[in-house]
């Protein structure tokens, strides 16, 4: 056998190595809780309360001003998002999100206008939104 032959087989035994390691991995490693295990999905849910449970009043105090908060944030003068730490006011929301039992029209969750993500917080809600604490919101949430 030449230098070049003996450089082929070792280079695809390796890659037929690899691919049967692949192979076995994703065959055999244990199921994850993505894959739809209630089981999996109560404990990732239990974790998760866990978490927000040892946050600092404040931040989960103003995170459920969030969601479903239509009125608050219409009633507001300055919005800020959490997630991009932006302000702004609160005509410049094109998009809400979570349908009103009512009217599945509106939604009742706002999306920032400048990252679409559903983090917006207005002034109504008793916390300013000022980009010191939008800041902080952000460590804890994401
Ligand atoms: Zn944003």
């Amino acid at each position: 056998m030449t230098p070049l032959t003996v450089t082929v087989v070792v280079i695809l035994a390796l890659v037929v190595s690899i691919g049967i390691f692949v192979f076995a991995v994703r065959r055999y490693a244990p199921r994850t809780s993505r894959d739809g295990d209630p089981l999996a999905a109560r404990e990732r849910l239990t974790e998760h309360h866990r978490r927000i449970a040892k946050l600092p009043p404040t931040i989960r105090e103003a995170h459920k001003h969030s969601s479903n908060h239509r009125q608050e944030v219409v009633a507001s003068t300055l919005c800020g998002c959490f997630y991009c730490c932006r302000t702004f006011d609160p005509a410049d929301i094109c998009e809400w999100v979570d349908p009103s039992d009512d009217d599945v029209e509106v939604g009742t969750t706002a999306l920032c206008p400048f990252c679409g993500i559903d983090s917006v917080i207005g002034d109504r809600s008793g916390f300013v939104p000022a980009p010191e604490f939008l800041q902080q919101l952000n460590r804890h949430w994401f």
